[in-house]
């Protein structure tokens, strides 16, 4: 079964694990909402069973999915039963948000902190500025104001739009 993007509460966790895992990883998660053998997998997705279990093991590393192994008492094989570890996968989707939060709010605080003056040469601090009459200390041209409000609103915007996500 696929899941419609963006039309419920699986929809978005699917959006934004295709922030942090490639199609093909996500592909296996949806097929895993019920456990399935990764033979099957491979036939339904017409992929070989090896890129399935590739694809798998990828998954098992982050811990996102679980396995149970049996062996057939006749042929002395086994057979793997996968299935998604849903509370991880959330925790995963948690964990990765909270890590772009910290991100952007660190880079919010160097945006609002740094400065307003620029020159071909790089922006410049208020502090550099001030201190070399405001020109330039790399060509000692006179400085440009600069305003980063456009990359502060970006940033505000990205912030909202990931609190609401983790229900902040
Ligand atoms: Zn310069």
């Amino acid at each position: 079964m696929v899941k419609k993007k963006g039309a419920n509460n699986d929809g978005m966790l699917f959006d934004i694990l295709s922030e942090t895992l490639t199609e093909d990883h996500i592909t296996i998660i949806e097929r895993l909402s019920k456990p399935r053998q990764d033979e099957e997998l491979a036939e339904e997705l017409n992929l070989k069973a090896t890129i399935v279990r590739t694809l798998l093991n990828d998954l098992h590393a982050k811990s996102l999915v679980e396995y149970d192994r049996t062996k057939n008492k006749r042929t002395g094989w086994y057979t793997y039963v996968w299935r998604v570890r849903e509370e991880k996968l959330r925790e995963y989707v948690r964990n990765y948000l909270e890590n772009k939060l910290s991100q952007l709010t660190g880079g919010m605080d160097q945006e609002t902190g740094m400065a307003t003056f620029n020159c071909l040469c790089g922006r410049v601090s208020f502090e550099a500025a001030f201190d070399n009459n405001f020109l330039c200390p790399k060509c000692n041209k006179k400085l440009e104001e600069f305003s980063n409000k456009k990359e502060v609103a970006q940033i505000k915007t990205e912030i909202a739009r990931i609190n609401s996500l983790l229900g902040k």
